[in-house]
């Protein structure tokens, strides 16, 4: 198959094969745009390259080597002349982006000798220099390993040397002795082609850094897809004052509003904005010096958004006050900007309002639902940054990834410190709570990271100085820092506190309440919550909820005063006994539920049996057994002897659920006295309540008929006594492997079935949710499994299960309703799946409700 396509082969629907930015780049040369020209190699190579053991296809030289060719007519100069030399640039560009993960060798081609012609022809050795020494200095790092620090601690040394502070004082002469340096450390290819082919290779074989691995996990980016290598021709933002490099976004990709939002460094490369070196300036000061650059700049922005029909997030150059072009591709956003700027472009016609739902993820919805750093509570006011990634956070001063990620792990909060961030520093990224950095601008590499993952971060913190040495920094005004000292961030101002800093919980806006009336026009799945206290159920309620999927009635017993009725009811010796701790417990649960049906009215209360796995209320320690015996009037002998007779070796399997009501029934009839004598409060007090009793952990038929039994007597009981009316269902949860595979069974005698998925998973793995914990990582790493089965349903075998279940009900009886209640209600994947199982609700923690109301509406358009 063809190898190599050249910029006008190709256009933006072929990011499979020629990557994201190949592709656009593509899109732009036919959109007649100035964009250098250049050649891409496919992805299907890069995979081919991988497949033969690292080997290079034999023909693949040889097909480059016409189209480059081409490339050298286009631009009128010849790769390997000194005479007229051409340089290239090679970048790698995935299928899907993965912005700095992969290797990029810039100003390719050079030698002595070309280096020498291309000071003549330019007439700018400053320039050619300059350039050579970079190409060195990253090819060395990049193609033949050799760390780029060691040519940056070469350049301090001489800048000290020779008193020189900044690159810009560096003239043609500095640069060569420079380059006489960098050529001790590194012998590298004279021969350009033979540079390119070595970064060619150095390209592919990027795609298995470990950092771009960690991303593509993170991110769930496919190992196989591979990448593609785009060569193409330099331009040179560092040629002199005329000329500068930036990156711009068509709207501010921290709020979303539509305002063209750039960056811009005068004499300077493309590289050089990116790694945040320098801080650069404004976009606008590049109108003020070159009007009519920033006038192509501007017109180039509106065409590309129009064109795409999204954000974009754009690289380009200015040589010698001529604009080029160099990549255009989606905007990483905010959640916040994700929002706006996709409820902004349906009103001005770009966008409809399902396409505007599938540009929100659930992380850009988090957004909405993280703290924010309460104004009132500011104090302490140390130092100020650029605004990067919003949020608020609190934690730790770390120095390095390292070290987040041991703080972290051992449970406290972190904030990353840093000069820069770099890609090596992910992982570290990745579990703080807010990220600092001295140097960088809005779109450095910590900006944009952080951005992307949702992590609260400040970019550009100039008034830090920070010694990684000492693990110690200090402001510009003189306060001191050090490893392990509490600080608050504040995204959406850029402002660093000292200490801890009261936080408010995130905030709605309207165009989110636009997104979501949107995202409940187009669902079809219902979503509820998982609730039990009233506050959580009010929670939900506002963020969207239309019922209660699931109200584990032992949580309602986890507060102090209420344990112990309930570990006394446990520990009880006689029906007499046990009955006078199940009346103690019955008017707290009916007080609950009365609150419950109140802040639900009108919607239905899925109400589960009682279903303690016992381990979890069971006092442990002496000291504790000792406060429970007195406190029940029993002998510690006998409360220690009753507690380990209660003593379960794998709790998980054990008495739980409705063995419970099958042992003790006088429980479930205590819980149902509970219920209707507060559904028949709710009623007299102008309510609506629809209470859906649940029955958890049923294996079989005979469980559900016994324990229905004992529902309806105690319901009608209540009723008659109350002579009220209230409609009642009564259900049971699918979470065993054999209540799904008896599914038809079980049909008959329920109105509904709701899947926990939870235990489900549980047991059709055959790990135990309390430990799994210890060995899932590994089968993540060592790729055993996709995905954490307790967070992403497994669709292969649990959803197997849930299908069978769903399909052979279904055919014994009509009308039943399902639904799913295991924390996957909440995961925008599995909702995906269980809207095409054809669920009817969906129930997951309150604050994800809005995720799980967009992730239904996705799954639906
Ligand atoms: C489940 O098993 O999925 C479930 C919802 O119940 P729990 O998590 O309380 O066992
Ligand atoms: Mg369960």
């Amino acid at each position: 198959a063809k190898r190599v396509y050249l910029f006008n082969e190709g256009n933006k629907d072929d990011r499979e094969l020629l990557g994201g930015k190949g592709a656009n780049l593509c899109e732009m040369t036919s959109l007649g745009l100035p964009v250098p020209f250049g050649f891409i190699i496919t992805t299907a190579t890069c995979r081919e390259y991988f497949q033969a053991g690292n080997k290079l296809p034999g023909l693949l030289e040889q097909e480059y080597r016409v189209a480059l060719d081409l490339v050298e007519k286009k631009m009128d100069a010849r790769f390997g002349d000194p005479e007229d030399p051409l340089l290239f640039s090679v970048r790698s560009g995935a299928p899907v982006s993965m912005p700095g993960m992969m290797n990029t060798i810039l100003n390719l081609g050079l030698n002595d000798e070309i280096a020498e012609g291309l000071a003549r022809k330019t007439n700018n050795p400053r320039f050619a220099y300059d350039c050579y020494r970079r190409f060195i200095s990253m090819f060395a790092d990049v193609v033949m390993g050799v760390p780029g620090e060691k040519f940056e601690h070469e350049i301090e040394k001489y800048k000290a040397a020779n008193n020189k502070k900044t690159d810009v004082e560096m003239d043609a002469e500095d640069w060569q002795a420079i380059i006489e340096i960098y050529k001790t450390l590194v012998d590298f290819p004279e021969d350009p082609f033979e540079q390119l082919k070595m970064a060619v290779e150095a390209v592919f074989q990027s795609w298995h850094t470990p950092r771009a691995i960690i991303y593509r996990e993170m991110n769930n980016i496919p190992d196989t897809l591979g990448t593609a290598v785009n060569v193409q021709a330099m331009v040179f933002g560092n040629f002199g004052e005329d000329s500068g490099s930036g990156v711009a976004f068509t709207r501010n990709p921290s709020t979303g509003e539509h305002h063209f939002f750039g960056e811009f460094l005068f004499n300077a490369a493309g590289e050089d904005v990116v790694a945040g070196i320098r801080t650069p300036l404004p976009v606008e000061a590049l109108r003020e010096r070159q009007p009519e650059v920033y006038d192509e700049l501007f017109s180039t922005q509106a065409l590309l958004e129009k064109h795409y029909r999204d954000m974009q997030d754009l690289e380009f150059t200015v040589q010698e006050g001529r604009f080029y072009m160099l990549q255009t591709r989606s905007g990483k956003r905010t959640g916040r900007a994700a929002v706006k700027i996709a409820v902004d472009m349906v009103g001005e016609g770009l966008i409809d309002e399902r396409e505007a739902l599938m540009r929100v993820s659930p992380e850009h919805v988090e957004a909405f639902l993280h703290p924010t750093v309460d104004p009132d509570a500011k104090q302490d006011i140390i130092a100020s940054g650029l605004p990067a990634s919003p949020g608020g956070a609190t934690g730790e001063i770390v120095f390095s990834a390292e070290e987040a990620e041991q703080v972290s792990a051992q449970g406290r909060s972190v904030i990353l410190v840093r000069r820069e961030t770099t890609p090596e520093d992910i992982h570290g990224m990745k579990v703080a709570a807010g990220i600092l950095t001295e140097l960088g601008g809005m779109t450095s590499h910590a900006a944009v990271v952080a951005r992307g993952m949702g992590v609260c971060a400040i970019t550009g913190c100039g008034s830090l100085n920070i010694n990684y040495a000492e693990g110690t920094a200090h402001t510009d005004d003189g306060v001191q820092l050090k490893r392990g000292d509490i600080i608050t961030l504040d995204g959406a101002s850029g402002e660093v506190m000292l200490g801890d800093i009261p936080k408010t919980e995130a905030s709605s806006s309207d165009d989110f309440q636009t997104l979501l009336s949107w995202a409940d026009k187009h669902r079809r799945l219902k979503v509820r919550a998982n609730a039990e206290t009233p506050e959580d159920a009010a929670k939900a309620r506002e963020l969207g909820a239309e019922g209660i999927g699931l109200c584990r009635t032992e949580h309602m017993f986890f507060e102090a005063r209420r344990i112990e009725q309930m570990r006394a009811m446990i520990l009880a010796e006689s029906q007499e006994e046990r009955q006078k701790y199940l009346d103690a417990l019955l008017e707290f649960q009916r007080a609950d539920m009365l609150e419950l049906f109140k802040v639900m009215d009108g919607l239905p209360v899925t109400i589960r049996l009682l279903d303690p796995p016992l381990h979890e209320f069971l006092p442990h320690e002496e000291a504790d057994m000792q406060a429970l015996a007195e406190a029940i009037g029993k002998p510690l002998e006998k409360v220690r002897e009753i507690t380990e007779g209660l003593a379960e070796v794998n709790p998980m399997l054990g008495f739980r659920g409705c063995r419970l009501s099958i042992v003790y029934p006088e429980i479930t009839e205590m819980q149902v006295q509970a219920i209707m004598s507060a559904a028949a409060d709710a009623v007299e007090q102008g309510y609506r309540p629809l209470p859906e009793i649940m029955i958890p952990l049923v294996v079989n038929v005979r469980e559900i008929r016994l324990i229905s039994e004992i529902i309806d007597r105690g319901v009608q009981a209540v009723l008659r006594e109350r002579l009220v009316s209230v409609p009642y269902k009564v259900g049971t949860m699918m979470e065993t492997p054999r209540a799904t595979l008896g599914a038809d069974r079980l049909a008959p005698e329920v109105e509904f079935m709701s899947f926990g998925t939870n235990d489900l998973t549980q047991m059709t793995y055959g790990f135990s949710r309390d430990d799994a914990g210890k060995f899932i990582p590994r089968y993540i790493e060592k790729k055993l499994v996709d995905a954490d089965p307790f967070v992403s349903l497994d669709q292969r075998a649990v959803g197997r299960l849930m299908e069978m279940a769903v399909n052979e009900s279904r055919r014994v009886k009509k009308g039943i309703k399902y639904g799913i209640c295991g924390e996957h209600g909440g995961d925008p994947r599995s909702i995906r799946f269980c809207h095409n199982l054809g669920l009817d609700y969906v129930s997951c923690s309150p604050f994800r409700v809005p995720i799980a109301r967009i992730a239904a509406a996705q799954a639906n358009v």
